[in-house]
């Protein structure tokens, strides 16, 4: 049986060793485009390449992906980031986790993992061929025949693994062979917020806010950064790949509403203040915060709503507690536009999963083509889910199931 993936990045090669894994017998050969293998492991989780999450139930796994997730569930239980972690120790590659879940080589080098997919490939005889990009590909006698510059090549199965792509053009050939795409859109990116006071607290991590979208149900807690173009951070990070379709139609204009201290109303938020105010009521506000809040955001907020910092709690009028409470729980900013997180370009959109089984990976209008990595309309949030998809997409299907 000859095989062709196309791509050699982490679903193709991923790919690549399931199928010799599971038809030991047969011809494998990855066709990559360009001249680097791998290149985006090499430059991923800032060079230590964050490989998979330490989250070991597929349920709660699969609420990682704003798109996908659903249809991963199943595919997740055939192989999952429990799997990724003992394919790599398998072949003396250790991972550890971060206190956040976010999985990495022991070495904190992403060439690790480049070097092990390198020697296991030779050792599997996967043939690898570099710049040569597949122009076109056409169904012939139950295979394909599969286009390069000037010459073409006949395989009995071919898996596509070549990743997402910031246009619909680059999706073009993939429809042509009947497949439906969903519009590519950039996913995790932060948050522009021009001509804010805000920014001069840049630096600043507040580490339990809740961040909504107006307008939407779009509602994250977590750290958020402050940084000189607006906000990050993981809450912001979250909020721009579950809302990535609707902020795109709203062309990245819209505001936020931050709750600072993640409490759910202005009672409980009160009940609090009654209960310091004992031990607080004769010093000055900007030196008594009641809650947990950096001092520079407390005195930020004090003067947003202009109650004198230096003014004592026994003198704060109902008023202007009402108001500080709701600063602190209703404070809005208004976004303009986006910003890519540390170059960590994640595209949501590509092949519909409806014209995929998630059981084989394979075209439910193509026989004998499968699909694996961002190439599908899948992706993760941050923290090592978008390499488990390509692992688990590109195991299963490798495994060359009808
Ligand atoms: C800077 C950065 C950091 C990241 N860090 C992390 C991280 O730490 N953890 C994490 O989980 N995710 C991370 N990601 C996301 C992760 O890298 C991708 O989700 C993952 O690489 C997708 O793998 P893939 O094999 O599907 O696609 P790709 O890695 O994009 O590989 C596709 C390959 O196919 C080739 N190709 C395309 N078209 C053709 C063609 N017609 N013929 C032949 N070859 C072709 C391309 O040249 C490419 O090499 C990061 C992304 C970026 C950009």
């Amino acid at each position: 049986m000859k095989v062709a993936i196309i791509g050699g990045g982490a679903a193709g090669f991923f790919s690549a060793f399931s199928v010799k894994e599971h038809h030991p017998n047969s011809k494998v050969t990855i066709f990559e485009k360009s001249n680097k293998l791998l290149s985006k492991v090499k430059v991923s989780g800032g060079g230590r390449c964050n490989v998979t999450n330490a989250c070991f139930s597929p349920s709660k796994l699969s609420k990682s992906y704003p798109r996908g997730g659903k249809h991963l569930k199943k595919s997740f239980s055939i192989f999952q980031t429990k799997d990724t972690v003992e394919w790599f120790s398998k072949r003396g590659v250790e991972l550890k986790a971060e206190e956040d879940g976010r999985m990495f080589p022991t070495t904190d080098n992403s060439q690790t993992i480049i070097d092990c997919f390198l020697k296991e490939a030779a050792q599997k005889n996967i043939k690898i061929l570099e710049q040569s990009p597949i122009r076109k590909i056409v169904a012939e006698n139950e295979g394909y025949t599969l286009h390069l510059e000037g010459t073409s090549e006949h395989f009995d199965k071919v898996i596509i693994a070549t990743g997402g792509s910031p246009k619909m053009s680059g999706f073009y050939w993939l429809q042509q062979l009947g497949h439906s795409i969903s519009p590519p859109l950039p996913s995790l990116f932060t948050f522009n917020i021009p001509g804010d006071q805000v920014k001069i607290l840049m630096g600043l991590v507040v580490e339990n806010a809740t961040v909504r979208i107006q307008g939407t149900k779009l509602s994250y807690s977590g750290p958020v950064l402050i940084t000189h173009w607006g906000m990050s951070g993981p809450a912001i990070l979250k909020l721009s790949a579950w809302g990535a379709r609707k902020l795109a139609e709203n062309n990245y204009n819209f505001n936020i509403q931050i709750n600072w201290l993640s409490i759910k109303s202005d009672e409980a938020a009160n009940e609090i203040i009654d209960k310091e105010l004992l031990k607080i009521r004769k010093k000055k506000i900007i030196n008594a915060c009641p809650f947990e809040l950096p001092n520079r955001m407390w005195k930020f907020l004090l003067e947003k709503v202009e109650i004198n910092p230096d003014s004592v709690w026994l003198d704060l009028s109902k008023k202007n507690r009402n108001k500080l409470l709701n600063i602190l729980l209703n404070d809005i900013y208004e976004v303009k536009g986006k910003t890519t997180f540390k170059e960590e370009f994640v595209t949501c959109g590509g092949i519909k999963l409806s014209d995929i089984s998630m059981t084989s990976m394979e075209s439910r209008v193509c026989k004998n083509l499968y699909f694996a990595g961002e190439v599908l309309d899948i992706d993760g949030i941050t923290g090592g889910f978008n390499f488990q998809g390509a692992w688990t997409t590109g195991y299963i299907a490798g495994k060359l199931q009808s």
